[in-house]
């Protein structure tokens, strides 16, 4: 079975600053794969990463058995065009901290805009399935409503599902409900589950613990660029083998 994300020894640097030192992981189809680790030790990077927002600067990454942003040839390697990476990135949603919907669209037109824009879908059949995708994270009754009309739950809601307007086969979460009042949280990990369950392939950065004890299949932990220790999350949680993951959950449990 093709891993829907395989990493080895993936490094990135920023100037002589580097940020992840030599990443192995590999992500099933279907699985929820929670990621966490202090601030600063490279989560956000490594999702950038999958999803073209930075390159590596060494190693290999694969989505779904392709090479992230570049084609080999025997032993070469020749970077993607334009249009191929667009393709590549088409396949993965990705949802952020900050929701960042379109502020002059409402709900459903958020929705639909990448669909119309991207894949030139016409606009009866994305506002059909934004509507049904609205109604599956629980905001029917939202779709013609503006974003600054809407709570900051409600926001990310939306931004799920927008990103699987695309009908993407992996979706990467960095820190989804760190923005959010705490009374917020919840409906956002609620639809988080249901997409879970769905079989959707997912990546979650995330503080939430309970989700990830709860929902996850696999848990790393990451410190300084690296992936220090990682296994079901049951056993990260309650067992932690490293004194790095013990210090950490001591502070966030
Ligand atoms: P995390 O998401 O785990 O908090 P990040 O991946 O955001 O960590 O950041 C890891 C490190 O990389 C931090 O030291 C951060 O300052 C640095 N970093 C992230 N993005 C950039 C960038 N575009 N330029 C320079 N440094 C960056
Ligand atoms: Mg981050």
């Amino acid at each position: 079975m093709t891993a829907m994300v395989k990493a080895e020894g993936v490094h990135k640097s920023f100037g002589p600053v580097e940020v992840l030192k030599g990443i192995d992981l590999e992500v099933a189809p279907r699985e929820v794969f929670c990621l966490i680790g202090p601030s600063g030790s490279g989560k956000s990077t490594f999702l950038r990463c999958i999803n073209h927002l930075e390159k590596i600067n060494a190693g290999r990454l694969y989505v779904d058995g392709d090479l992230v942003g570049y084609r080999q040839q025997g032993n070469k390697l020749y970077e993607l065009r334009d249009r191929e990476v667009a393709a590549q990135r088409r396949d993965i949603g990705m949802v952020f901290q900050r929701f960042n919907l379109f502020p002059h669209m409402t709900a459903v037109e958020n929705v639909m805009e990448a669909p119309v824009q991207v894949k030139r879908e016409s606009k009866a059949v994305a506002r059909e399935r934004a509507l049904k995708l609205l109604d599956r994270v629980g905001l029917a009754d939202k779709a013609g409503n503006y974003p600054a009309q809407l709570s900051g739950g409600q926001q990310q809601r939306v931004a799920i599902a927008r990103a699987l307007a695309m009908e993407p086969k992996l979706m990467l979460f960095d820190e989804p409900t760190s923005a959010l009042d705490p009374e917020l949280v919840g409906d956002v990990l609620d639809v988080m589950r249901d997409l879970a369950e769905s079989g959707m392939t997912m990546i979650v950065v995330t503080h939430e613990m309970g989700f990830a004890r709860e929902v996850g299949d696999a848990l790393v932990f990451m410190d300084d660029g690296a992936v220090v220790e990682t296994g079901h999350p049951r056993e990260v949680l309650t067992n932690p083998q490293h004194e790095r993951t013990k210090s950490f959950l001591s502070k966030v449990l």
